[in-house]
């Protein structure tokens, strides 16, 4: 055997050294080593409606089971000829402009084509715009794809909606889009028509492009609507995303898709680029395809949960409410989604760590929670909560929650 010293080591790739995805981070793994050792720990940091006792609809796991042996082989690279021609219609309905089946594409999840866009776009030294907070993985993947993430502040004073002045602020000659994440994830914000508006406006003075990640419209609460930025920028060229995860729970079968629309003669070459990127990664799962028609125009059951009465609406209402009785915490209503991004008073608390205030949660209270800093939030000052478990979970939780907080380093 050769000496330690000659041993050849492996690290990771410098494509990774800037790259965060705190989402199942160090604090989860803490998590996980604590169940390893036998302690129970309530998870209050992954958006996965299965592990919280929603069922996907009946009909999408019969149909899926008629299908399978029609789902052996490879489809084509965009996806099956029916998941498309039900996300087309889908499409049509939200108003995007100028779609047809070319410009839809299936994927693992919407996550693997948020990957597949960054990695096509950019190219050092490109610029995008995305939110702060933000679902990490944009930014995770804007800078795999060699590209710089710029964020742009989201204002929790303003129901948590973009801060125009700040996107202004920050565009330079090197940027090429601006993401927004509508509904959005970490902090339940549901963008109305005229913050909409002044994104399509900026996007058209200064010739972006826009990607709008709608993974949660199906998820909208209080009647209010949930509109397609896309559907206001015909002569902008927009890629949308959305799929199943989410809406009918089926997180674990990894289906999303993305829609191209609008001015797509300005992306030609950049679309030359998706679909090499599509093509080589053959196809998305074809048996979680086969089901995007039945899932998409079948009984909606995510519907009954999101009304008064219904489980998430319930349990919003009454994470809402604890959250924003407990001493030390300030928080904005979400309107869509299901996570809840409180404020601590890190003066009060003298905190100016939020992953040792995670940490220290879990430890003393084994309540998982995701730290604000790790949706790029650049202030130790939030956190997020899934408020996926039930309300006699949630109960215990926030109580746990107030009573770790009247003793926190006071
Ligand atoms: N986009 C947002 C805003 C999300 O919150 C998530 C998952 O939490 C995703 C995308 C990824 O979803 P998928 O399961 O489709 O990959």
């Amino acid at each position: 055997p050769l000496e330690a010293r000659h041993m050849r080591t492996f690290a990771k790739s410098s494509k990774l050294d800037n790259v965060l995805y705190d989402v199942r981070g160090p604090v989860v793994d803490e998590a996980n080593r604590m169940e390893d050792a036998g302690t129970q720990v309530l998870k209050l940091n992954i958006g996965n409606p299965a592990t919280f006792g929603f069922r996907t609809p009946d009909e999408v796991i019969y149909d899926m089971r008629r299908q399978l042996t029609d789902c052996e082989g490879y489809s084509a690279s965009r996806g099956l000829f029916s998941a498309r021609k039900a996300i087309m219609q889908y499409s049509q309905i939200k108003g995007l402009p100028n779609v047809t089946m070319d410009d839809i594409y299936t994927g693992n999840g919407v996550s693997e084509l948020i990957n597949i866009c960054m990695s096509a776009l950019l190219d050092s030294g490109d610029e995008i715009l995305i939110p702060s907070p933000d679902y990490p993985l944009w930014t995770a993947c804007a800078t795999l794809a060699g590209g710089t993430p710029v964020h742009y502040i989201c204002d929790e004073q303003a129901e948590w909606y973009p801060d125009m002045d700040d996107i202004r602020s920050k565009i330079t000659s090197r940027t090429k889009a601006i993401v927004i994440i509508n509904p959005n994830n970490p902090t339940g914000a549901l963008y109305p028509r005229e913050v909409l508006q002044e994104i399509v406006d900026i996007a058209r003075e200064h010739q972006l492009i826009i990607f709008s990640d709608e993974i949660y419209d199906r998820l909208v609460m209080d009647g209010e609507e949930h509109v397609s930025i896309a559907s206001m920028a015909p002569d902008l060229f927009c890629v949308t995303f959305s799929g199943l995860s989410k809406s009918h729970m089926i997180a674990g079968f990894r289906i999303g898709w993305m829609v191209l629309s609008g001015n797509k003669r300005i992306a030609r070459d950049y679309i030359l680029g998706l679909n090499m990127l599509s093509n080589m990664r053959l196809c998305s799962n074809v048996p979680a395809q086969s089901i995007v028609q039945t899932a998409l125009w079948g009984h909606q059951s995510v519907q009954d949960y999101i009304v008064p009465g219904g489980r998430i609406y319930e349990q919003r209402e009454f994470v809402y409410n604890a959250l924003k009785d407990i001493p030390g915490i300030s928080v904005v209503k979400p309107k869509a989604a299901f996570y809840i991004f409180p404020k601590i008073d890190t003066a009060r608390f003298n905190i100016t760590d939020d992953v040792q205030f995670a940490l220290d949660l879990l430890r003393e209270k084994r309540i998982l929670v995701v730290q604000g800093t790790g949706f790029n939030w650049s202030h130790p000052d939030h956190f997020r909560v899934v408020y996926l478990p039930r309300v006699e979970v949630l109960g215990t939780a926030m109580e746990q929650l107030a009573d770790f907080l009247m003793y926190y380093r006071q």
